[in-house]
């Protein structure tokens, strides 16, 4: 059902604001090689604001939808930096997509992902090998459009989507920033990954266990 699936929404958003918790020391330390070290501690402030907006916007009736649109609004006011715009607005991309009618099938959820990724390209510019977010967020969408095409059920495509997303993380740490803060200390980042695609990736990863089942 609709309310059904905003309470998945909730759950996801709060699996992703208590990874975040546990991962804010190392995402910083990753963010503080090249960048300016807050991506962990704006990342848990964006996190601790969708959580809150998310719950109160679902308390007063809202679907999944508008839950999401909600979180992303209160992600992108309050996480400070460009990742937080970035997130904030690919949250309200991925709500408007869902809708509030009804629990979303694979194919459904993958256009919603879609459209995430297109808020957060079509916003910030960055195209595959910058070194940003989108370099996991890329191979997750294309994946997760790919097996689903293919006909795999939701979860095992999420699955496979982010296993794609955690090694092109990964393999971040051999790029030079093209975007961001990070760019004029290129070299200073060669052989750390982007603290943005790998908190991407995790994030991802936790929130399949909620919206893809
Ligand atoms: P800031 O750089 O403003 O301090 P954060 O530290 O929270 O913000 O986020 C840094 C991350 O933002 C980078 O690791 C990168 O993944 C992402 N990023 C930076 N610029 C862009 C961009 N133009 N498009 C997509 N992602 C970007
Ligand atoms: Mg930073
Ligand atoms: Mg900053």
């Amino acid at each position: 059902s609709s309310r059904g699936y905003a309470t998945a929404c909730v759950a996801a958003l709060e699996a992703a604001r208590d990874l975040l918790h546990a991962e804010e020391p190392r995402l910083g330390d990753m963010d503080a090689v090249a960048g300016d070290g807050d991506h962990g501690r704006g990342m848990v402030r964006g996190a601790n604001a969708a959580v809150a907006a998310a719950a109160d916007a679902f308390a007063q009736g809202a679907g999944a939808g508008d839950v999401l649109a909600a979180a992303g609004d209160a992600w992108a006011d309050r996480a400070g930096g460009t990742s937080g715009v970035l997130w904030g607005a690919g949250l309200r991309a991925l709500g408007g997509s869902l809708g509030n009618s009804q629990a979303p099938g694979p194919a459904e959820l993958s256009a919603a992902v879609t459209a995430f990724a297109g808020r957060i390209t079509g916003l910030g510019k960055a195209e595959l090998g910058d070194k940003t977010m989108v370099d996991a967020l890329l191979p997750f969408a294309e994946t997760l459009a790919r097996r689903t095409e293919e006909g795999a059920g939701a979860g095992a495509a999420w699955q496979e989507a982010a296993a794609a997303a955690t090694s092109a993380a990964a393999a971040t740490a051999t790029l030079r920033p093209l975007k961001g803060r990070a760019r004029p200390l290129a070299e200073k980042s060669l052989g750390t990954a982007d603290p943005g695609a790998t908190s991407l990736a995790m994030i991802f990863t936790v929130l399949g266990e909620h919206l893809a089942r």
